[in-house]
């Protein structure tokens, strides 16, 4: 059996389809969503990833600004930037590129920025109302990859979801969502003892730990839904998940492919929190 590869790129064009309509509609009334996004240093990855944001905003009808600090820019400078966007009526979504450098502290900067405009989804608040299934933010990666599942036709509820990787960013989060959707979850790390065992029990197994390929064929049920948020550098210079992908698509019965798998995913469900947020400053301005 060859597992069917769900194509993220193709569900998340179809989403920023939707998106660009509704951006439109939005401008009518005078309201062009805006996101900006703070880079400090000269991360390679990161360069991409702030680029590929922006690109996505501009096609999108959306405003997009890249900040660029030093990578020497202080803590109190960020700070005080952050101050000044939460305050800028045009700024609908402010992002921090993460990783920042090791003088500035991720969570004093997280903690700045305005809940209503975290489209990240990764202030307290919005981390904590996820918890209790409140209203907020759901971080995009994690978003993304219930959007993609769900978006397959596959079903959640009652099944056993096997998540590997317990960062805050990705692993806690999409945990946190199968739960949301009825899953029963088991959450693996790097002090899991026996892993093949559990993951093996997995019908829906999420991998985020940034090792490439190590999950195996022999990690997976026949059958079960793989989705692999991994992005690694090979040596040769292209990019592999987490996940074996020649090995295990010979046995899952869904996989995600990388790249063109949950990273697209990321970016439309970010696209998406900043319309959100958007519109939400609209109504109340009304
Ligand atoms: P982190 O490094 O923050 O977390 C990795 C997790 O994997 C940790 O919980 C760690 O366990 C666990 N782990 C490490 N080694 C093992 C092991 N041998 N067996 C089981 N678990 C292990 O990574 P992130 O969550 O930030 O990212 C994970 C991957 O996802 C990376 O490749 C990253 O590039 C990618 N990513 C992709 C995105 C996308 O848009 N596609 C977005 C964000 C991330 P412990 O807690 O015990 O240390």
């Amino acid at each position: 059996m060859t597992a069917q590869t769900i194509n993220g790129k193709e569900t998340a064009a179809l989403i920023k389809e939707r998106l660009k309509e509704e951006i439109a509609i939005l401008a009518r009334d005078g309201v062009v969503p805006g996101l900006t996004v703070i880079l400090v240093g000269e991360d390679p990855a990161s360069q991409v990833y702030v680029r590929n944001k922006a690109r996505e905003c501009e096609k999108l009808g959306m405003a997009s600004e890249v900040i660029r600090l030093p990578e020497t820019a202080s803590e109190q400078e960020l700070l005080r930037l952050i101050g000044e966007l939460n305050r800028n009526e045009r700024v609908h979504g402010i992002l921090v590129q993460l990783p920042l450098p090791g003088h500035i502290s991720e969570k004093a900067v997280i903690d700045a920025i305005s809940v209503e405009k975290d489209v990240d989804g990764f202030h307290p608040v919005n981390v904590g109302n996820l918890l209790i299934g409140g209203e907020g933010y759901l971080p995009c990666t994690p978003a993304g990859v219930i959007e993609l599942i769900k978006r397959t036709g596959i079903a959640i509820a009652g099944r056993h979801a096997v998540v590997v990787g317990r960062s805050n960013i990705v692993g806690k989060p999409v945990s946190l969502l199968l739960l949301r959707e009825n899953a029963t979850v088991t959450i693996c790390h790097s002090r899991t003892a026996n892993m093949e065992d559990i993951t093996r029990q997995a019908d829906i197994l999420v991998v985020a730990v940034g090792k490439a390929k190590m999950i195996g064929a022999r990690h997976v049920k026949p059958g079960a839904v793989v989705i692999d948020v991994g992005v690694n550098r090979l040596e040769d210079g292209t990019l592999a998940g987490d996940v074996d992908f020649d090995e295990v698509k010979e046995i899952a019965g869904h996989i995600t492919p990388v790249p063109g798998g949950v990273g697209p995913m990321t970016i439309a469900m970010l696209l998406s929190n900043t319309l959100e947020s958007a519109r939400k400053f609209a109504s109340v301005k009304h």
